[in-house]
């Protein structure tokens, strides 16, 4: 293994990539500024949740060949190739992204580089960020042209990101140069015989950003089929499952419910708007608004559905809500729909006690104003309403009667359309779900 590696910015993306580039035998430095987080990873302890790195990151560990440091000079100096992998949030009272942690990054690293290298963004980032960081770094770099730039966009899911990373469905690159694609090509070899796309800057940046978009339609394409169920009295469900077996539609990304969150759909399709708007290609994505305001609407027919059952007002009333993370096998909280929901209940009213099997701390520190219940059933006890808002195996293997003996009334909304109906409503359940009678 010629390159060692380093991994700038080490979170959800970050962490994966890392531990992930050690199991396949390169040496790798990860890098971040938050020293709190770096020594949790020395010590082997994971800050976020991620189903089987725990040990990928361990075994890294023990073999000596992934480390963790907060130096930008010892990063510069260790690594041939550095991948960034900050954060893109939303920009506050914007719906363009922040990409001021790339150029953070760029500039502390920049100015140690003495040495020929590549560094590889993975960020998801406006289309244009590539080209304008590859000048920066011309700029700040002793050692000049050696630093070249490379795009490699990330298209891991979160609760598979190990799965995703040791077996991509295929690999982006946007290059400069001939000797960028074949040190990517090489690095990524051991992976085996992964599709790659080799192209410019820009194109890679899009394929991300395209991609996103296509998948935040799809779900509020099937959402917004259930507006128009619930005001038919159809059954979006089976209307789904009728259209999953035309293979040009398929079924992935097909399920109505409360629609999509997390750190990535929402900021990116709003960031994407906003840069066809500074090319002055606007109109081409005004259709993404609507994508946008139908996976909103989603929140609050939920809210209403659950106030109605309620009895149409949340005053007085105890809701349970099961669910905190923006989807199963995740403690991530960013932008989650489930939340979301908690919180405006909680505004308009209602005493809400959220569960979830793994995003509590994360819940917690967000929105100290909720209660917080140690399983379903506490979360349940004396509640006039039932919530399913994520869709956690633990929830849906939830049996009705053990339910049912410790709420008030036997009330559910199901917001991600995961629950048995007919076993619910065998149990005495009042159930409702979003999109069907
Ligand atoms: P994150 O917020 O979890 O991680 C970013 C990390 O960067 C944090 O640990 C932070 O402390 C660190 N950081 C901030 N400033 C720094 C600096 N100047 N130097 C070094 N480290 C710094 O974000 P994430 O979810 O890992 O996403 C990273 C990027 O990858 C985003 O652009 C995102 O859109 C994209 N992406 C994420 C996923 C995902 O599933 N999370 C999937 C594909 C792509």
């Amino acid at each position: 293994m010629p390159y060692r590696l380093t991994v700038i910015g080490t979170g959800y993306l970050g962490i994966t990539h890392a531990a992930c580039m050690a199991d396949l035998g390169y040496d790798v430095l990860g890098l971040d500024i938050d020293a709190d987080k770096i020594n949790r990873l020395r010590d082997g302890e994971l800050p976020i949740h991620e189903p089987g790195l725990e040990p990928v990151l361990r075994r890294g560990l023990e073999s000596g060949r992934l480390r963790f440091t907060t130096s930008y000079e010892e990063a510069a100096a260790f690594g041939d190739v550095h991948f960034l992998c900050l954060g893109t949030p939303q920009k506050a009272g914007e719906f363009a992204a922040d990409v001021s942690y790339l150029d953070s990054a760029v500039e502390s690293l920049a100015p140690h580089l003495t040495r020929e290298c590549l560094i590889v963004g993975k960020s998801t980032v406006p289309v244009g960020t590539a080209s304008r960081l590859a000048d920066k770094l011309a700029r700040l770099a002793p050692v000049g042209d050696e630093a070249e730039l490379a795009w490699n966009p990330e298209f891991l899911r979160e609760g598979f990101a190990v799965q995703d990373t040791m077996n991509p469905d295929r690999i982006v690159v946007g290059v400069r140069s001939e000797q960028a694609e074949k040190i990517l090509r090489e690095i990524y070899q051991p992976l085996g015989d992964i599709p790659m796309v080799v192209t410019d800057f820009a194109t890679s940046e899009l394929v991300k950003t395209a991609a996103n978009a296509f998948l935040a339609t799809k779900i509020s394409f099937i959402n917004a089929m259930a507006e128009v169920c619930e005001a038919a009295h159809a059954d979006v469900n089976q209307l789904s499952k009728a259209l999953s077996y035309d293979d040009r539609i398929g079924g992935k990304f097909l399920n109505a419910g409360l629609g999509f969150g997390g750190g990535c759909l929402p900021k990116d399709i709003r960031a994407f708007m906003a840069r066809a708007g500074e090319l002055g290609a606007d109109q081409a994505l005004t259709f993404l608004r609507e994508v946008d305001a139908i996976n909103l609407r989603r929140r609050a027919r939920m809210v209403d559905l659950a106030r109605e059952l309620a009895g149409g007002s949340f005053h007085g009333c105890t809701v349970g809500v099961l669910g905190a993370a923006f989807k199963p096998n995740s403690d991530d909280i960013r932008d989650s729909p489930a939340l979301d929901v908690a919180v405006q209940i909680g505004q308009q009213g209602g005493l809400v006690s959220v569960y979830d099997p793994i995003a509590l701390d994360n819940a917690r520190k967000a929105h100290p104003e909720l209660n917080y219940a140690t399983s379903a059933i506490e979360a349940a006890r004396g509640a006039h309403v039932v919530l399913l808002l994520t869709e956690w195996q633990e929830f849906v293997d939830l049996d009705p009667e053990e339910l049912g003996s410790v709420v008030a009334t036997r009330k559910i909304v199901d917001g991600r359309n995961a629950l048995d109906v007919p076993a619910w409503r065998a149990a005495g359940w009042h159930y409702k779900a979003l999109g069907r009678p």
